[in-house]
């Protein structure tokens, strides 16, 4: 049997990367998967990947910043199956570069996605989760970047720190034995997906523009000298979506090869 078998999850952002990883590795445990993302095409492809490997999963267009969306969302988990015991908050966005460079627009975009996108996500799960009266448990994905400063990242740094914070506090307000709904945060280190190809190059790579190489940041700053991969993340959070992790609450999980503990 599956660690998560029977469950019902919801994972944003799982058209790639780490959400995807996480999908697939949730399906292949058991668990029926909705998976919610702007790339239509990719995340359909990530749904009928776990379909064919025999698992049970939806896609549906969704950009977490949109609140009426969220309605919509929640409302065809609630039709479909009927409730929703694992919610991960995983979509998110990292815009690199110089903090007096960057435009207020660039700023609050990055924490549309990275803050309110997981406050919608929360506001609106929570209460399909407590429908079942079988508890659950909330997995929100922040970074190595929301336990310390990071130059050239300082918006995202202060998103996935504030993801930290209210991670602990989603934790406090479901830990009564009406909702016994756990909410943990995960702190991935340097993980090879598209993120990085996606920020512009600021100081932590001298040769502005140029591409960002994960595997020589790794090299250079990682304790282990690895890249982390997406499965690496997503077995994290499969235990924390399991009944395995029954009392982890307000924890964080820190998945960085190292990087956190010097
Ligand atoms: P990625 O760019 O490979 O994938 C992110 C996914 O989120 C994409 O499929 C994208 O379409 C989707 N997305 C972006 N904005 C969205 C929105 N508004 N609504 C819905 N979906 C949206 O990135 P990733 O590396 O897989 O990152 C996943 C999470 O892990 C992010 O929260 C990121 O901050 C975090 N993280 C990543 C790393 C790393 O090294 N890759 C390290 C620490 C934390």
């Amino acid at each position: 049997m599956g660690q998560v078998q029977g469950k019902v999850a919801l994972v944003t952002g799982a058209a790639a990367g780490i959400g995807a990883a996480i999908a697939t590795t949730l399906g292949r445990e058991g668990a029926t998967v909705v998976l919610t993302d702007l790339d239509d095409r990719r995340g359909e492809a990530t749904a009928e990947a776990i379909r064919a490997a025999g698992g049970q999963a939806l896609y549906l267009h969704q950009d977490v910043t949109e609140e009426g969306r969220w309605a919509e969302v929640v409302g065809e988990v609630d039709k479909q199956y009927g409730r929703l015991d694992v919610l991960v908050a995983n979509a998110g966005i990292a815009i690199m570069g110089p903090l007096l460079e960057m435009s207020l627009a660039d700023w609050r975009r990055q924490t549309a996605v990275n803050i309110d996108g997981v406050f919608l996500t929360v506001k609106h799960g929570i209460p399909l989760m407590r429908k079942s009266g079988q508890g659950g448990s909330i997995v929100m994905i922040s970074s190595v970047a929301g336990l310390r400063g990071s130059a050239n990242l300082a918006g995202y740094s202060a998103t996935k720190g504030a993801v930290r914070l209210f991670a602990k506090s989603v934790a406090l307000e479901c830990a009564g034995a009406r909702d016994d709904i756990r909410c943990n945060s995960v702190h991935p280190g340097i993980i090879d997906t598209e993120i990085w190809d996606k920020m512009p190059a600021g100081a932590a790579d001298s040769r502005r523009n140029a591409p960002i190489d994960a595997r020589a940041i790794a090299e250079g700053s990682v304790p282990t000298g690895k890249l982390g991969t997406a499965q690496d993340i997503a077995n994290g959070v499969l235990y924390l979506a399991s009944d395995a992790s029954r009392y982890v609450t307000g924890s964080e999980l820190v998945i960085d090869s190292g990087l956190m503990a010097g």
